[in-house]
C-alpha cells in the first residue's frame, strides 16, 4: 500500500479499518528506524503562561475559564529553567504558552535571544499561538528556529464547533505557511476524538498535512477539561491516536513525531505505545514544579508533581524499556542543513 496515493475514500477507510493494529505499527516502527535507527529525541518543554486571550471550548486555560489562577513566568524564570534543562544535557527548549499580549514581541525577542547568546549550542521552539507575519519573522530574527502550531482540524465547520466564531481556520492555517515560508521547522497537527470528530475529518487533517509538508507533527487524544463546555464528552482513544501516529508516520517517513504528555495520561504506557507506533520524540517537562498544575490543559495531566530533574530520569527509563534510545543533540529533522539554516 502506498499510502501517499491514497484518495481521500481510501484515507478515510484505511483510518476506519480497525483500532489499534499491530502489523501498522510495525510498519511505522520500520519506517522510524531506517531514518532515525532507535533515537528519540528530547525537548524541554517550558509552560511560560497559563493565560490566554482565546477561548477554545476544548482547553482548560480558556479565557472563560474563571476557576484559574493564572501566572506568567518572567524573562528570568524562563532563562532558569533552560539552564536547568541545559544541565540536564537537552539541547532543545519549547516555549510554549497561552496567547497572552503581556508578552510583548520585544520581550520574546529578547528571551530567545539570551536563551540563544548563553546556549548556542541549542534550538529554541516557539508555541505561542496565532500571530501576525512582522511578529514571527521578527522572533526568526532573534533567533528561534521553530514552531508548534497544531491546526486541530482542517475541517471548517469541524473547526466553528471547536472554536468561538472570533477565531478563524483559515488565519491558523495561514500562519503556518507563514512560518514555512520564514524558514522555521514548522510543526502542526491535531486532536484525535475531538467532540464531533469523523473519520473523515481525520482524512482531511492528513490531507491537510500532505499540502503543509510539516518537519513535526503532535497529535493526541481529546480530554474533556472539567471546567470547559466539553466536559461531558467522551475523550479520545488510545487505540485510535496509536494507529493515527502509525499512519503519520508512514505518511511522512522522516517527520518529528511527540509521544504526547496527553497520550501518557490516557494509559500509563501511552507514551511508550506511542513510541513502538512510530513517534520518535518526547518532551519533558521543565516548568517549575509550582506552576505545572497551573498548565492543565485537560484533566489529570500527568508529570505535573515531579522536579525536571526526575522527570527526565523518568522518561529516559520508559524510552529505553521500549526499545530505543533518548538521544541528546538538537535533534533536528532529518536531512535538516545548520549551515542553510533552511532546506
Ligand atoms: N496557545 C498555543 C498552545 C496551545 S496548547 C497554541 O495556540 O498553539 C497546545 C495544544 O494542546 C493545543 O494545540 C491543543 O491541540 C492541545 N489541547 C488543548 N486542550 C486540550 C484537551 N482538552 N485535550 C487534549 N489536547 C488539548
Amino acid at each position: 500500500m502506498d499510502i501517499n496515493s491514497l484518495s481521500h475514500k481510501e484515507l478515510t477507510e484505511v483510518i476506519t479499518s480497525g483500532a489499534y493494529d499491530r502489523e501498522l505499527a510495525a510498519e511505522a516502527d520500520r519506517v522510524r528506524r531506517k531514518y532515525y535507527g532507535t533515537d528519540v529525541y528530547l525537548r524541554g518543554l517550558i509552560e511560560i503562561c497559563n493565560v490566554c486571550k482565546n477561548n477554545c471550548l476544548y482547553c482548560g486555560i480558556r479565557r472563560d475559564n474563571a476557576g484559574l489562577d493564572r501566572y506568567r513566568l518572567t524573562p528570568e524564570n524562563i532563562l532558569a529553567c533552560c539552564e536547568q534543562g541545559y544541565g540536564l544535557g537537552l539541547r532543545t527548549f519549547v516555549l510554549q504558552g497561552g496567547e497572552d499580549p503581556y508578552y510583548t514581541d520585544e520581550m520574546i525577542c529578547g528571551i530567545v535571544s539570551e536563551i540563544k547568546s548563553h546556549w548556542p549550542d541549542c534550538a529554541v521552539t516557539l508555541s505561542l499561538g496565532e500571530k501576525e507575519r512582522e511578529s514571527y519573522a521578527a522572533y526568526r530574527d532573534a533567533g528561534a528556529d521553530r514552531y508548534l502550531l497544531r491546526h486541530e482540524t482542517a475541517n471548517d465547520e469541524h473547526y466553528a464547533r471547536l472554536h468561538p466564531a472570533e477565531m478563524s481556520p483559515i488565519h491558523r492555517k495561514n500562519c503556518l505557511f507563514t512560518l514555512k515560508e520564514l524558514g522555521y521547522q514548522v510543526g502542526s497537527g491535531f486532536m484525535v476524538g475531538s467532540p464531533w470528530q469523523t473519520a473523515e475529518n481525520l482524512a482531511e487533517d492528513l490531507e491537510f498535512l500532505r499540502e503543509l509538508k510539516p518537519d513535526m507533527i503532535g497529535i493526541g487524544p481529546f480530554v474533556p477539561h472539567k471546567d470547559t463546555p466539553f466536559r461531558d464528552f467522551a475523550g479520545g482513544t488510545l487505540e485510535l491516536t496509536l494507529r493515527m501516529v502509525s499512519i503519520l508516520r508512514l505518511m511522512f517517513p522522516t517527520a518529528l513525531i511527540p509521544s504526547t504528555t496527553a497520550l501518557g495520561t490516557i494509559h500509563p504506557q501511552g507514551r511508550e505505545m506511542g513510541l513502538k507506533a512510530g513517534a520518535n520524540v518526547v518532551m519533558p517537562n521543565l516548568s517549575p514544579v509550582g506552576v505545572r498544575k497551573l498548565y492543565e490543559l485537560y484533566d489529570n495531566k500527568i508529570c505535573t508533581g515531579e522536579e525536571a530533574a526526575e522527570c527526565l530520569v523518568c522518561l529516559r527509563r520508559r524510552i529505553k524499556s521500549a526499545g530505543y534510545e533518548a538521544v541528546v543533540s538538537r535533534g533536528d529533522v532529518y536531512g535538516y542543513s545548520s549551515s542553510s539554516g533552511n532546506f
